[in-house]
Parts: structure tokens; C-alpha cells; sequence
């Protein structure tokens, strides 16, 4: 790292080389910055991260309220925001109003209805192939982003209460209250409708906006990242957020950190190009019209902006091509760093094959939690091999039937109390030995993840990313020499049978 860097100043602590597992870059496949002519950067829950749970309790209270406004009974403002509760990645069944957790195929992990956790018979009687055709967008609604969090926790809370409220009655598909039905069908809808009222109607970015200090998380390395970065290569900003949003918050983040003495700079320089409005993921296909901001006033310019660049311009809509074009750069050249697992990496991978890095802000519990608690995840894959050495001496032939139900009963217990380490659904990634479906998208689209951009700061600028070789179980097996297992299996058969 070069300790002369003039920009490394601006940061009241200077980032020190060794790289602790919080500080580190995942990689899913190889990846050499130096190659690296171009970098995007997403900004909501990416450059601009919200402070949890404090943020999403205020969207909460905001849909909460707003509900009770168009009619929905006032009992409801009793709930307040757990964040213990949901994780990023699970997915309505608005036809039934459950909450489920599912692996990449669609088979389904935890399911819950209200804070009502099902089980094995009453999951099948909604699913009776445990699975869900998830492609089935009309009826299953993944909730992909952060912002995502506080409608999944109201959700829940809405099925709670009118599941346990005398006044309406149970049905199948939603709650009979006098002549009145009101399915899980039309109650998601409502609380999408609220979503979009406090995005759409600016209600939430006023109010965070008020309050930046206690939303948004400054971190004084992000200028230095980006002035570091803006040397190599050329770097881009393309957010969904309107200018005026965006300006106050890259504000925020970037103009009111500046050591005394420093000379000012604005935030647009950080940038050789700054894209509002982009309405990704349509970006990274048709895109929108492409028109320049005028900065002063916010608005934007009539007509299609078909110049070169200018720098210090802002501009609103475009494409993923434009962009390209205007920078003179390909798709391969450019690193995109996003935390919208489908919005900013998925689209921009499979689409554009751009390079990806997913910000996926909840590692910093996972590797906790993953820390502490991998016994259980070691204790799994022993009970794995148990499992094998039970049916070892044993073919299509054979009449013996090994009771594994002590095994079977031991997974679970295990699987279950791995998921609680995380919180009540579990972890964003896995339950037990499973992978979420978010997880597998993550490994199949995002080239590099981390729990926060500013991480690519404890890297050199050349630095060559290696994803760790993945065997394939063909390859993985290896028969275990006489002897190796046998104390640590015994000790299995004495906790399973116990
Ligand atoms: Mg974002």
C-alpha cells in the first residue's frame, strides 16, 4: 500500500494492509483488476448504506401507518419493527399469505404464516411436493433488496393479526369479516401499494434526508476509495434515485467529511459520469431516454442528449450502452458494484457481461454467526458420514433396514438451531447444509462479493482475485481409511441414540 498517498489524509484512520475476514473480498470467479478499465457504482445500500435496524423501522412505521390510513383496523400500529425476524431473499405466497424460504430449485426450507412457523403436514397441505414453481411471478413475489425488509415484516404481521382476531375468520385464501372476504391476495397488494406510495411520493427520502446523520452510515474511506480508483480507471455512479435524493445524499457522504484545511471538492468530481433515474434493471436492456440534468434546478432538459461527454454533467435515465459509449469502455472492462442481487448483478452479468462485485451489507453477521457456530455445520457433515458408514456394507440386495430416524431427527435439530444463530428465518444464505436461492444467485452472478464496497480498498488496484478451486462431489469423495472416523462417529451414535 503506498503510505505516501495524499488522499489516504482524508480518512481518520488509515486502512491498514492486513486484511481481517471482515475486511476481505470473496471471490466466485477470477478476476483481475488490472484488467479493469471501467467502475460503476450503484449508490442506495451500496455506496449509501442505511443504518439497520433504524431504517427500516422508520419504513415500517411509515406502511404501517399508511394501511391504517386506507382503512386497515388501527390495532395494527400496535406492531413495532423486530429485525430478528426476516432476511433479505424469502418470498410471498400471495395466494396463501405465507412467508417462505426457499433453495434455488424452488424446494421450500422454512415456511411461516404470520409468526406461525409450519411444519412437516401442514407445510404439505400447501405444497404437498414441499416445492413452489416459483417462476409463477403473478403468485410468488421474492423479496429481493433491503429496502424489501420492513414490507415482509408488516406482511407478517398483518397475517398474524387477522389470523387471531375473533372478529374475522379464517379461510384458505384470506379472512371473512361480515359480507366482506379480504384475501392474502389483495392484503399483499395493499402493502405494496403503501411501498410504493412512501418511495414514490418522496415521504421516505424526505424524512431521511432530515435525519442523515442517523440513516445513512458516513464512511470517511469512500472518498478515498473513489479518488484512489478515479487514478486507474474511470468510474461512474448509476442510481435509481432522483438528483435531488442523490444529491443529498453523495453529499453527505462525500462533501462534508473533508479535513479542515482540505480543499473543497464536489462530489460530481469523484465521478466522470453520474446517471440518476436509470430504472434498473430496464437499464441494462432498452434503458430509457437519455437526458441531462440541469443541476441547478433539478429538472431535467427537454429532448434526447445525444453529445459527447461533459464532465461534471449529471444525466437521468440512459443505458448500460450508453454508458459504454459515452466512456468509450466494453462490457468486460467494467466492474459493477451493486447490491440488488437481481437489479444490479444478475442483469448486469447475464445481460451486458459485465464484471460484478455484490455489496451483500449482512455478511458482517453471517461471518459472525458462521464463526461461533460452524461446530453445528461440522457436526453435520459428520453425521454425513455416519449416515455412509451405516449403508456401507450394504446393496440392492440386502434386507436390512438401518433405522436412521435418530440421524434424520439429529439434522434437523442441528439444521434448526444454525438457523436461530441468525435470526428467525434463518440465514440470507443457508439452512443447515442448504443454500437459499439468493445464495446460489450470488455464487452464479457476482464475480466478487464483500459486505461493504469500501473493502476493494484493502486491495491493490492489480490485484489479481483467485476463487478458491470447487470440487464437484465426484471429485470430493475420498474413502475414508479404517480407523480415521471411527472415534468421532462413535461419539455420533452416542448424541443421535442419547
Ligand atoms: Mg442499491
Amino acid at each position: 500500500m503506498d503510505i505516501t498517498d495524499p488522499d489516504a489524509s482524508i480518512s481518520s484512520a488509515e486502512p491498514k494492509p492486513h486484511r481481517g475476514l471482515h475486511q476481505k473480498v470473496f471471490v466466485n470467479r477470477n478476476l483481475t483488476l488490472e484488467n479493469i478499465r471501467c467502475y460503476g457504482f450503484d449508490m442506495d445500500y451500496t455506496m449509501a448504506i442505511y443504518t439497520s435496524p433504524d431504517y427500516e423501522s422508520m419504513g415500517f412505521e411509515m406502511i404501517r401507518d399508511k394501511m391504517v390510513s386506507i382503512g386497515y383496523p388501527h390495532e395494527i400500529l400496535r406492531y413495532t419493527y423486530d429485525p430478528s425476524f426476516p432476511t433479505r431473499g424469502l418470498v410471498i405466497d400471495t395466494k396463501y399469505g405465507n412467508l417462505l424460504k426457499v433453495d434455488s430449485n424452488g424446494n421450500i426450507l422454512i415456511c411461516s404464516h404470520g409468526f406461525r412457523f409450519l411444519k412437516g403436514e401442514n407445510i404439505a397441505y400447501y405444497y404437498p411436493n414441499k416445492f413452489i414453481q416459483r417462476d409463477d411471478t403473478d403468485r410468488f413475489y421474492i423479496l429481493n433488496t433491503l429496502f424489501n425488509l420492513s414490507e415482509t415484516y408488516l406482511y407478517t404481521c398483518l397475517v398474524d393479526f387477522f389470523t387471531r382476531c375473533t372478529r374475522y375468520t379464517n379461510q384458505e385464501k384470506g379472512y371473512q369479516h361480515g359480507d366482506l372476504f379480504m384475501s392474502f391476495r389483495s392484503m399483499f397488494q395493499d402493502v405494496r401499494d403503501a411501498m410504493d406510495f412512501i418511495h414514490n411520493t418522496g415521504a421516505l427520502k424526505d424524512r431521511t434526508i432530515k435525519n442523515l446523520e442517523k440513516y445513512v452510515v458516513k464512511d470517511p474511506n469512500l472518498s478515498v476509495l473513489l479518488t484512489r480508483i478515479k487514478k486507474v480507471a474511470k468510474v461512474f455512479l448509476a442510481t435509481n434515485s432522483d438528483y435531488n435524493y442523490t444529491e443529498a445524499i453523495m453529499k453527505y457522504l462525500l462533501e462534508t467529511n473533508v479535513k479542515s484545511g482540505s480543499p473543497k471538492r464536489l462530489w460530481h468530481s469523484y465521478f466522470d459520469l453520474v446517471v440518476v433515474d436509470t430504472r434498473k434493471p430496464l437499464f441494462f436492456a432498452e434503458g430509457t431516454v437519455l437526458r441531462q440534468v440541469d443541476t441547478n434546478t433539478g429538472k431535467l432538459r427537454i429532448g434526447t442528449y445525444t453529445g459527447d461527454l461533459q464532465h461534471g454533467t449529471v444525466y437521468s435515465g440512459g443505458s448500460s450502452d450508453i454508458v459504454c459509449d459515452l466512456l468509450h469502455v466494453k462490457g468486460k472492462d467494467i466492474l459493477y458494484v451493486g447490491d440488488h442481487i437481481f437489479g444490479d448483478i444478475l442483469k448486469s452479468k447475464k445481460r451486458q457481461g459485465w464484471k460484478t462485485f455484490l455489496v451483500v451489507p449482512e455478511l458482517a453477521k453471517e461471518l459472525q454467526v458462521w464463526e461461533e457456530r460452524k461446530n453445528l455445520f461440522e457436526e453435520l457433515k459428520l453425521l454425513d458420514t455416519f449416515l455412509a458408514e451405516t449403508y456401507k456394507h450394504l446393496d440392492s440386495g440386502s434386507k436390512e433396514c438401518p433405522d436412521i430416524s435418530a440421524i434424520q431427527t439429529r439434522i434437523k435439530v442441528l439444521t434448526h438451531r444454525m438457523d436461530m444463530a441468525y435470526g428467525q428465518m434463518g440465514s440470507l444464505l443457508r439452512s443447515g447444509a442448504r443454500q437459499t436461492l439468493f445464495a446460489s444467485q450470488l455464487v452464479r452472478y457476482a464475480d466478487l462479493y464483500s459486505s461493504t464496497c469500501i473493502n476493494l480498498l484493502k486491495y491493490p488496484l492489480n490485484y489479481l482475485f483467485m476463487a478458491p478451486p470447487v470440487l464437484m462431489p465426484h471429485e470430493s469423495v475420498s474413502q475414508p481409511a479404517a480407523g480415521l472416523v471411527s472415534s468421532e462417529l462413535s461419539e455420533i451414535v452416542k448424541i443421535t441414540t442419547s
